[in-house]
């Protein structure tokens, strides 16, 4: 399977009408339910792709979930202890603290590790919540390796029931969901820390410097208190402080010792810790108050602790690692600014890292995130011809390892993993980790589908051979998604987020995957589901016309023939053009009815203005689809209607593709056209076989060159195409010529390529720089006017 949400419907062949009909209706049906899910899905990572704050991003989220899950609560809830933390919710309308089900916090649908569905759950004594009589409640943890980051749980009324098998989307989107709060957590912070840190040169003294730097770590960090501890050889004081969790600050200077966090600050590392009560990183009771969990940034100058920076919260929740990052790199300003003269240079020199930083993976050193969207912006704007690819990549049994190896061996594989990925790809192509076990590629040349393919299956080659983990061998395998983009389309959104479903398809279809979903295709197959229907009552409801588009004398430009080309005006999709719907009447057989009309109007039509002065030789060219050569009255019906309007055979040209079948029945139809005196011309000539040879048994009378042999020539810019055209230009007529066969070239567009025609030989033409098809009421005023040559 390599398609993504397409679906399949049965061709029709000898179906009967009555089968044809359910056959239909089952493959809506199915096309409905894949398209939910789809839409649901895509939907949703829509709005976490969206840029915003990491709150503005949570608010919208949820919303979405309640949305696509039907649910009536969601809330995203950490535990800790005994205490519930709702991070965010919605569906509790306007209440800012939403008020939480009267539940223990130790409840499983709070504290559940695994994602679990239950209706009617038996914690729930009085089931009613904000007004919703709970009826089912799922519980999904975010991140099923991190119980800290907590977990989305959506209430439903008592008579909604949420559906098991949507379980893995909405596991697959809280993960998400995560990673983008991750990711505009660390912009905001990256952004904040840009403007605060420069501030901080201002100040040569002390004093002002540790309050600047308090209040800027509060800011980077999110911290309820901050505050400057300065070193004295063993003991601490109590610098500078912003809002301090205790009322009596007057105990200071304390032992170095009793801060705890010193081991690392001796080594310059940042230290973060949220047991402050029991752990190894206990703190007396009086000096940690009310704080639950704390960061530690030590400053150091000339290789030795002078200042500590805390930033301390209520809550027993870790520091994100943003904010570590941050309070690492304005403890590294402060420590510049107090030596002074050097903060110049540390801010300048810590401005390019923290750039780096910003579009970088601190790990593989990949690019990020924000790298890859800058990136594949740039790539979409691009003046190029083709599409861009885009490749989403995510580890099968990465989480396993890492739960059984440890972290550093994690790491290490992620390491080996981007450096074998970087081995697959071409100098243009651009590799980025987005977080976790996701990478993603984005490939700027891709000729189309088979390309991005390819390139997946590398990927999933290379990683299939084992990794060597030092202590162990192990093998883990990967899940691809692939998108093609068309360049001045789609958005950078549209992008990822449909390479990311593509990936949850390949998984979801088993894992170890290549899956490229062609979003194009995909609407277009919707589209051509309900087209399909459509089109057999378009005739009756007057929707269809036949264009005209005149066929001239080379060297006079004088009208010589009009080819009929019909058109579908859709009532909601606007002109559907006949490559699309004429295909969907061939599948219908509504194209016989059709072709009839056609058949009709231009005779009609024709019959009129053969009556114009000079205009007696005038012909009339209509395409015939194979389907209809398969009905062996088609020639009375034909000669019914040219008796009817008076018009002799050799009139009416019909134009068939080469690539026929040739079925006995269709060269005897063909035979009896020509022997009515019906001439035969063989539309796109050169496309399929180019070869006369395959002609032989057809009567025919003419040859149309295709437009796309037209459109090399006169090309001066581009040689090679120039001289493929007049190759088989020339070949064409050559070997019409010594058949006796008359020659159409198709698509003229521009004077050069009317010349090079006419210096080969080639006598009739059609094409946009004579006229485009017009209305019938439009073909008089282009027959009297003597000449369609331009000015
Ligand atoms: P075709 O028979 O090869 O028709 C020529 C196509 O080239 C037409 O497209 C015409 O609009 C387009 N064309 C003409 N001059 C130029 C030019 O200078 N430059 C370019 N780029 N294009 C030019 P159209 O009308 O969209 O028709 C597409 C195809 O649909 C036709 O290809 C034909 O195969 C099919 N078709 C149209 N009308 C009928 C019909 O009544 N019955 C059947 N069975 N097929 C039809
Ligand atoms: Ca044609
Ligand atoms: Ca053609």
């Amino acid at each position: 399977m390599t398609t993504g949400p397409s679906w399949a419907v049965g061709t029709a062949g000898d179906v009967p009408a009555e089968d044809l009909r359910v056959l239909l209706a089952d493959a809506r049906s199915s096309a409905r339910d894949a398209y939910r899910t789809t839409a649901g899905l895509i939907r949703l990572l829509e709005v976490i792709g969206q840029g915003g704050t990491a709150d503005e991003l949570a608010a919208r989220a949820l919303e979405a979930v309640s949305e696509v899950f039907s649910a009536d609560l969601v809330l995203w809830v950490r535990t800790w202890g005994a205490e519930v933390d709702v991070v965010a919710a919605c569906g509790f309308g306007d209440v800012d603290e939403p008020r939480l089900p009267r539940l223990p916090a130790d409840a499983d649908v709070f504290t559940s590790r695994v994602p679990r569905v239950w209706t009617r759950p038996p914690e729930l004594a009085a089931p009613v919540v904000a007004g919703v009589a709970v009826g089912s409640v799922v519980h999904v943890p975010v991140d099923p390796a991190d119980p800290h980051q907590g977990a989305l749980v959506l209430l439903m009324a008592t008579d909604a029931t949420f559906d098991p098998t949507d379980l893995p989307m909405l596991r697959s989107v809280a993960q998400r969901l995560r990673s983008s709060m991750e990711d505009a957590e660390r912009r905001g912070t990256v952004e904040r820390l840009a403007t605060a840190g420069p501030r901080l040169a201002r100040h040569l003294e002390s004093g002002p410097l540790f309050t600047e730097a308090v209040r800027t770590l509060g800011a980077v960090t999110g911290a309820a208190w901050t505050s400057v501890v300065t070193v004295d050889g063993d003991q601490a004081l109590l610098g500078t402080t912003g809002p301090w969790p205790q009322e009596d600050v007057g105990r200071w200077p304390r032992p170095i010792a009793a801060l705890r966090s010193w081991p690392a600050a001796l080594r310059g590392e940042v230290h973060s810790t949220h047991d402050l009560a029991t752990g190894p990183d206990a703190m007396p009771d009086d000096l940690r108050g009310d704080v639950r969990s704390l960061l530690c940034a030590p400053v150091h100058v000339d290789g030795r602790p002078v200042a500590l920076l805390y930033a301390m919260h209520p809550r027993p929740a870790a520091f994100s690692s943003a904010a570590l990052d941050a309070a690492a790199l304005l403890a590294g300003y402060v420590a510049a600014a107090l030596v002074n003269g050097r903060l110049y240079d540390a801010l300048s020199a810590s401005e390019a890292e923290l750039r780096r930083q910003a579009t970088h993976d601190s790990l593989t050193g990949l690019a990020n995130r924000a790298l890859v969207r800058r990136q594949l912006e740039t790539e979409l704007a691009a003046d190029r011809p083709g599409p861009v690819g885009v490749l989403f990549c995510d580890l099968d049994e990465f989480k396993a390892v890492n739960d059984r190896l440890g972290h550093e061996a994690g790491d290490d594989l992620l390491c080996q993993v981007a450096d074998r990925l970087r081995a697959c790809l071409r100098p243009g192509d651009l590799l980025a980790r987005l977080g976790g076990d996701e990478f993603v590629v984005v490939l700027p040349e891709v000729e189309g589908r088979p390309t991005v393919t390819g390139v997946g299956e590398r990927v999933l080659a290379a990683l299939h051979r084992p990794f060597d983990l030092g202590a162990e061998t192990v093998r883990i395998g990967a899940s691809i998604g692939g998108v093609l983009g068309a360049r001045g389309t789609v958005s950078v959104t549209d992008l990822l987020r449909d390479a990311d479903a593509a990936m949850y398809e390949a998984k979801r279809g088993g894992r170890g995957r290549v899956q490229v979903f062609d979003a194009l295709a995909a609407q277009q197959s919707v589209a051509r589901l309900s087209l399909r229907q459509e089109v057999q009552g378009a005739l009756h409801r007057e929707e269809l016309a036949v264009h005209y588009q005149p066929i001239v004398d080379l060297p006079t430009g004088r009208v010589v023939g009009l080819e009929a080309l019909l058109r579908w005006r859709h009532p909601v999709h606007g002109d559907v053009p006949p490559d699309v719907f004429v295909p969907l009447a061939e599948e219908t057989g509504a194209i016989g009815a059709i072709g009839d009309w056609v058949v009709a109007q231009a005779c009609h039509e024709l019959a009129a203005w053969r009556r114009l002065p000079g205009c007696a030789d005038l012909t009339v060219s209509v395409n015939l689809s194979a389907v209809q050569l398969d009905d062996g009255d088609l020639v009375a019906r034909v000669l019914t209607v040219l008796a009817r309007e008076q018009l002799h055979p050799r009139h009416l040209r019909l134009e068939v593709t080469e690539n026929l079948e040739k079925t006995p029945g269709q060269l005897a139809l063909l035979d009896t056209f020509g022997r009515a005196g019906i001439s035969l011309v063989v539309d796109d000539f050169g496309v399929s076989y180019s070869n006369l040879a395959h002609l032989k048994d057809l009567p025919v009378d003419a040859l149309k060159i295709d437009r796309s042999f037209v459109a090399g020539l006169g090309d001066d810019a581009c040689e090679r195409r120039q001289g493929i055209g007049v190759g088989i230009v020339r070949a064409v007529l050559a070997l019409s010529e010594a058949a006796g066969l008359d020659v159409v070239a198709e698509g003229v567009e521009t004077e050069a390529q009317r010349a090079v025609l006419l210096s080969l030989g080639c006598r009739s033409a059609q094409g946009y720089l004579f006229s485009r098809p017009v209305l019938a009421q439009e073909v008089t005023a282009l027959l009297l006017a003597g000449s369609l040559l331009p000015a």
